[in-house]
Parts: C-alpha cells; structure tokens; sequence
C-alpha cells in the first residue's frame, strides 16, 4: 500500500511539473507578443513621505492580462522575460509608458512634480542601448531626468553588476538617480552598496514585517540598522510593503523618508490614481495620519 501510495504521489507530482513547465512555455512565447497586443499594462503606487504624508512620487509596476490565463503578475513573468531576452523590448515600453505617464501629471499637477520610479532588470543594464533607451524616453516625454529613479533588485547576484558597472557609470553622468530594491531581502553587502553608488535604499517589505510581527528585539534592530547606515551613506530611505498605521509609526521614530505600500494606496491604474496624484483628493488615510502625527 505504502509503495502504491509513494508511486501516486510521484505522478502527482510529475504532473504539477510537467504543468509548471508547459506553463512557462506558454509565457516565454506568449510574452514575445504581449506589448503588440496590448495585454501589458502599467499599476503605479504612490510614494508618501513619512513626516506628513505627501504624495513625491510613483512607483510603475508592470501588469499582464493574459487573454486565456488571466492577469499574471510581475513575479512570475519577468524571470521568464529575462530568460528569453523580452524584457529589453518590455523594458523599454515601460521606461516610454511610465515618463509619459508622470510627465503629463507633472504638466497638471499644481504641486512639486512628481518622482517616478522604474524597475530594471539585470538582463536590461546589461544591454548596451540600455543607456540610450532611458535618454530616448526621457527626451521623448519631456520628464526631467531628476524625476527618474531606476530601480535595481538586490536579489540580483552582485557578479552580475560587474558587467553593468559602465552603464551605470554612464546612468551617473545621465544625472540619473539609482535605488537599491529590496534591501535587505538577498545579497545586500557594503561592496553592493559601493558599486551601485545609489541615491535611494528601499527596505524589503520582510524587513518592515518582521520588527512588526516578530517579539524579539533582533529584527525591530535590524531595521533601525539600515536606517542608520542608508543616513550615514546620505542615502534617502523608503520602507516598503507599509501595511498599518503601527508601520508608520515606527518609520517615524526611526526618521525613514518615505513610505510606500497598501496602507496608503494599492498599485492602481493611471486613471484611478489620478485623483490622488493631481492632488484634487487627499490620501485614503489623511484624517489616520493626522492623529498619529503628534508624536
Ligand atoms: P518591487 O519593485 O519590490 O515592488 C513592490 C511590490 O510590493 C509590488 O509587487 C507591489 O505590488 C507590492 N506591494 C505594494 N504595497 C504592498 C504592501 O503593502 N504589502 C505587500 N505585501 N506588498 C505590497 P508586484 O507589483 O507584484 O511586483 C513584484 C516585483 O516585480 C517588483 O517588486 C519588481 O521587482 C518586479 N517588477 C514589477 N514591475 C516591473 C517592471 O516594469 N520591470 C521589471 N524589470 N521588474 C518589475
Ligand atoms: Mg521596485
Ligand atoms: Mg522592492
Ligand atoms: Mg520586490
């Protein structure tokens, strides 16, 4: 019985796989045509400064409405696009998609204008129009280069950005800013942080999770550690994946600038957003950040 047992779970097993890879194959060759066809989209989630709850900028986040699958989201679809090369063609109707996007807030909005930050992935930097891809977007929407901020995961091996390390001397001389994704989640090490050069640190949503829900002192610690390190390094810090108003609390004490997740807005679609962002509707949770503030 037992071994009947063991050979029904290896078939189920095999069959989940064989799924999984039929799955990712469908992706790779679907992904090639997803731009053309109008089933990528772009989310954008604000970012609020900690002190009093402004809205500086956004963070572009890819989506995929699939015609058959349904919508697949970025985690699963972009190590497949690296994987085949079709993040650089993805990549670059993002960088288009995105300035355009702030660039007409910008024009419409009566406050400061607004930061826009973009994802890029190692397989992208390591393309040599990389560079000009991000002027040619740049120039074609009118965004000011000082808006931009590219955003780098530390998930990325670090040997990686050996090969990288021109272009992101040339992004430098751009006048471009660069932020570390993610930090603390992977391979974050002071030679990353060296090498990059960056102008912003953004904390690992896990960071934020664990000094929340975690009773020891360790992990609260460790996020008032990368703080205190991206402050010593003049590095602007935003903490992600901010949940609760206790998150907020907590970033305030620790003086972290900015903040970014679920408790203030969800990624949303331009125009839902776009109350928020022109500024003709205060944050979701203004009148919370009003009464917490006093300390
Ligand atoms: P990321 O850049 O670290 O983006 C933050 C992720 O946290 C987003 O996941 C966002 O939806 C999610 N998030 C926001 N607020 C909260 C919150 O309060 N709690 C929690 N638990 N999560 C929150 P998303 O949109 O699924 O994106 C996943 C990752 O995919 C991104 O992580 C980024 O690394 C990558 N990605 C997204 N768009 C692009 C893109 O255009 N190009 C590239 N290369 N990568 C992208
Ligand atoms: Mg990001
Ligand atoms: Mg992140
Ligand atoms: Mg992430």
């Amino acid at each position: 019985v037992a071994k009947a047992a063991g050979k029904g779970t290896v078939r189920v097993f095999e069959e989940r796989m064989r799924g999984e890879v039929v799955r990712r194959l469908e992706l790779a060759s679907d992904l090639e045509y997803a731009v053309d066809r109008g089933e990528l989209w772009l989310a954008y989630q604000p970012l609020v400064t900690v002190a009093d709850g402004h809205v500086t900028g956004v963070e572009a986040l890819l989506r995929w409405d699939h015609p058959r699958l349904g919508r697949i989201g970025p985690n699963e679809f972009i190590p497949v696009a690296e994987e085949t090369g079709a993040i650089v063609s993805i990549g670059r109707w993002v960088l288009e998609q995105a300035c355009a996007q702030v660039q007409d807030w910008n024009e419409r909005r009566a406050g400061a204008p607004l930061d826009l930050a973009v994802n890029v992935a190692g397989r992208q930097l390591a393309e040599a129009s990389f560079v000009d891809d991000v002027g040619a977007a740049l120039s074609e929407s009118g965004l000011d280069v000082q808006r931009l901020i590219l955003e780098l995961t530390e998930r990325v091996e670090p040997e990686a950005l050996g090969v990288a390390a021109e272009t992101l001397r040339a992004l430098e001389a751009l006048d471009v800013r660069l932020a570390i994704d993610d930090f603390g989640a992977g391979y974050a090490g002071l030679s990353y942080l060296r090498q990059l050069r960056p102008n912003v640190l953004k904390i690992d949503a896990g960071v934020l999770r664990a000094a929340a829900e975690i009773t020891g002192n360790d992990e609260r610690e460790l996020l008032k550690g990368i703080v205190a390190l991206a402050e010593s390094l003049h590095l602007r810090t935003v903490a992600e994946g901010v949940e609760q108003s206790a998150d907020l609390d907590r970033l305030r004490d620790l003086d972290c600038d900015l903040a970014q997740g679920d408790f203030f807005a969800y990624p949303q679609e331009a125009a839902q957003l776009e109350p928020m962002v022109l500024g003709e509707e205060g944050l979701p949770r203004e009148s919370t950040l009003a009464t917490t503030a006093s300390g």
